[in-house]
This record gives C-alpha cells, sequence and structure tokens, in this order.
C-alpha cells in the first residue's frame, strides 16, 4: 500500500502511514458494493392482488351496465350484490385495503345496486299504489278497461 499523503510504500495491515502518520486509505470498494445498495423507496411494488379482485370489477363493470340497460334491475342487482362481496372478500384477502379492481368492483357494484333497487322500488311503488287505488276506487275492473 502506498500512503495517499506522502507516497511511502508501507504493509498492507497497517492502519496509517508510519512515516507522516496520515491514516491509510481505504481499500478500493469492491465491485459489487453499488450492486447491494437498498432499494429505493420509490421502487415498491405493489403486492399482487387477490383473485377476488378482478372478478369484483367484472361483476362490477357487468352489473352497472345491466343496472343502467334493463327497466327491471333484477339482473343489475344480483349481480351488483356479486361484485360488492367479491370485492369486500379481496379487500379482507389483501390486508384490508382496496386494490385498484376491488375498488372499481366496489364502486360499480354499489351503484349498479342503487340503480337496481331503485328500479325495483319503483315498479313496487307503482304497483302497490295501483292496488290501493283500484281497491280504494272499487274500480279493479276499470282500471284494466281504460
Ligand atoms: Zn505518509
Amino acid at each position: 500500500m502506498q500512503c495517499s499523503n506522502c507516497g511511502t510504500v508501507f504493509d498492507d495491515g497497517a492502519i496509517q502511514c508510519p512515516v507522516c502518520g496520515a491514516a491509510a486509505a481505504p481499500a478500493a470498494p469492491a465491485p459489487d458494493a453499488q450492486a447491494q445498495t437498498p432499494p429505493q423507496p420509490g421502487a415498491y411494488t405493489m403486492p399482487p392482488e387477490p383473485a377476488e379482485a378482478g372478478s369484483a370489477k367484472i361483476f362490477g363493470i357487468i352489473a352497472l351496465i345491466l343496472s343502467a340497460l334493463t327497466g327491471i334491475g333484477g339482473a343489475g342487482l344480483t349481480l351488483g350484490i356479486v361484485a360488492l362481496v367479491l370485492s369486500l372478500q379481496s379487500k379482507k384477502a389483501s390486508g384490508g385495503a382496496f386494490t385498484p379492481s376491488s375498488k372499481t368492483g366496489f364502486v360499480c357494484g354499489l351503484i349498479a345496486v342503487i340503480i337496481s333497487a331503485l328500479q325495483v322500488l319503483a315498479v313496487a311503488l307503482m304497483t302497490v299504489f295501483m292496488f290501493v287505488f283500484a281497491v280504494l276506487w272499487e274500480l279493479p275492473d276499470g282500471m284494466l278497461s281504460l
């Protein structure tokens, strides 16, 4: 080893130069030292999504489409509930947090359930109203013959 201060060549095991006392230069870093740097904070990768997440997303989107297209939201309601259940299962499986897919499934499923429920509710109310109306006015046949 050669002293970086005075140039004296001395034993490799010495921790300082025997002539001038300068600390021995540290050994050159090993080639693989830089390869062992800790991972960057930005390089965090998301854990894989549970299987339910993708299913929840698909069911949610289909339910949303069906609930928007059909007059009676039975299909949308059913698939929407399925999407909600799957997305909640996925949320639990991934440690209590929504993944992008399961969140999509949850939101779409929720909207589909609300739309479908309103459709079913509207039809039910209409039926009840017409039934009560017909009974009150004693026109069970008149309603239909009009
Ligand atoms: Zn020296």
